[in-house]
């Protein structure tokens, strides 16, 4: 692989970890340090390839970890995370060693990883290189993780339904049920030895969270005062602050955009699960008459794979169900997400939560329904109903209560409540990135710590 030259201050390898809602703020970390004058290598799994030519200005570095779906198809998330690293240690400082000695003058001045790619902080402590971590989920889901560990686990994971709806000690806001592992089902030993890894800062000089002191200060300060000494930068939300190159492993729909620009403003209901939560079919149909019942417009991503266990996409809809929201409803298999929230036409987000996805709903004021599915989706929700008072949290069971959620956001008082918040954390994130902004003075900080490293 040629490198590019470095276009000032030298040279940066990040390292994602191979899953949409992972790769794409690596990516945008990516852009911003570039666009400071550092050169980039982007060192990923080989099995889930990021699309390079989207990327001109960096250079990829395919890792051989000899995976392939298959080979984490049937695993939970934490075990595919421990699969994932255990494959990709010793291939990753493999192709890091060739490509220092294809070019020894291009010193890499530090290795960025994704907090889940954790072998890359072994790669970079082997070959005595600095190492950053990067934090993609936010500090308040964190802070829960970490908290699991002083509790006794066997009463919340899984959740004993006694203690649900009581609030866990030291978490500001956070009960039981919304602890990111409570409804985890697989082995402890796996979930354990994954927190070990991601509590600790080891031998790394810093950590990043794609995150905004005004929406995270008390958990910021929290992680803060459990690791001083410690370089923390809050430097999101990422995608504000980077050019905006598709960070995308799938093929965009962008013919929704015209349908959306048919649309009457605030009208519509974006319905979006994200890269990897996915439903029973029972869950889907509900979810398609909650939709249609609530007679609002809605744009839905309906991913392939979306039902549990079947690769299928529309095809487990009810028949006659097209017919029956012609017009009203619009379905894709995967949306220009950012786009679709920054249109006129897109009143309300009903979203699993996920750290990304809320950020962007944040960043474009659009209020949410909260349908979070496992890990850190529960906390964003708990913060966004609860903490934030932007959006409406789909408590017990979920699809029936969908067509009054969505009439609650779209229609009622409280909805116009939701929006007026949602539009005011919109002004502050805003100002976090503007010029002297917490976010903006952070990355710069940023920049002058990799340059001492
Ligand atoms: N996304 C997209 N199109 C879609 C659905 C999602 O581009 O149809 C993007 C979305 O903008 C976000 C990412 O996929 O940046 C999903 O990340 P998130 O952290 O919200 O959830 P995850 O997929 O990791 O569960």
């Amino acid at each position: 692989m040629e490198i590019q030259e470095a276009q000032g201050h030298g040279h940066l390898v990040l390292v994602p970890y191979p899953l949409q809602g992972h790769m794409t703020p690596t990516l945008q970390l990516a852009s911003i340090l570039h666009s400071k004058g550092f050169s980039i290598t982007i060192a990923h799994a080989k099995f889930k390839s990021p699309k390079a030519f989207d990327h001109p200005d960096f250079n990829f570095l395919p890792v051989a970890e000899n995976l392939s779906e298959h080979h984490i198809a049937n695993k939970d998330r934490i075990a595919q995370v421990s699969i994932i690293n255990t494959k990709c240690e010793a291939p990753l400082q493999e192709s890091l060693t060739n490509l220092i000695k294809q070019k020894p003058q291009s010193r890499v001045n530090c290795i960025i990883y994704d907090t889940v790619m954790y072998c890359a902080e072994a790669v970079a402590s082997n070959m005595k290189l600095p190492s950053i971590i990067l934090r993609t989920s936010s500090a308040s889901s964190f802070i829960a993780y970490c908290a699991i560990l002083n509790l006794p686990l066997e009463d919340c994971i899984p959740l004993k339904e006694s203690i649900s709806q009581e609030l866990v000690p030291g978490l500001h806001s956070i009960r039981f049920k919304d602890l990111p592992a409570s409804n985890y089902f697989g082995d402890l030993k796996d979930l354990l030895n994954l927190l070990g890894h991601v509590s600790k800062i080891k031998t790394s000089s810093a950590v990043l969270w794609n995150s905004v002191d005004y929406l995270e200060h008390d958990s910021l300060a929290q992680f803060q005062q459990q690791n001083e000494g410690k370089h923390c930068f809050s430097i999101g939300p990422l995608h504000g602050m980077a050019p905006t190159a598709s960070t995308s492993l799938l093929t965009e729909d962008t013919d929704c955009i015209t349908w959306l620009d048919k649309q009457a403003t605030n009208s519509v209901i974006y319905v979006s699960l994200g890269s990897v939560a996915t439903m029973e079919e029972s869950e889907l149909i509900e979810m398609a008459w909650g939709l249609a019942n609530s007679e609002q417009p809605f744009l839905w991503v309906v991913r392939p794979g979306l039902v549990r266990g079947s690769a299928e996409w529309i095809e487990h809809l009810p028949e006659g169900y097209l017919e029956t929201i012609q017009g009203r409803g619009c379905i894709v298999k995967w949306a220009p997400q950012k786009e679709v929230l920054a249109h006129g036409a897109v009143g309300g987000f009903l979203s699993h939560c996920g750290w990304n996805s809320t950020l962007e709903s944040i960043c474009e004021g659009v209020p949410m329904i909260c349908r979070p599915a496992f890990g850190d989706q529960k906390v964003n929700s708990r913060y966004i109903s609860y903490v934030w008072k932007m959006g409406i949290a789909l408590e017990n069971g979920f699809n029936r209560n969908i067509e009054t959620a969505i009439r609650r956001l779209m229609q009622d008082p409280e909805g116009q409540q939701m929006r007026q918040k949602a539009a005011a954390l919109k002004e502050k994130v805003k100002l976090s990135i503007d010029k002297g902004g917490t976010s903006y003075n952070s990355v710069n900080n940023l920049v002058e710590l990799i340059l001492s490293l």
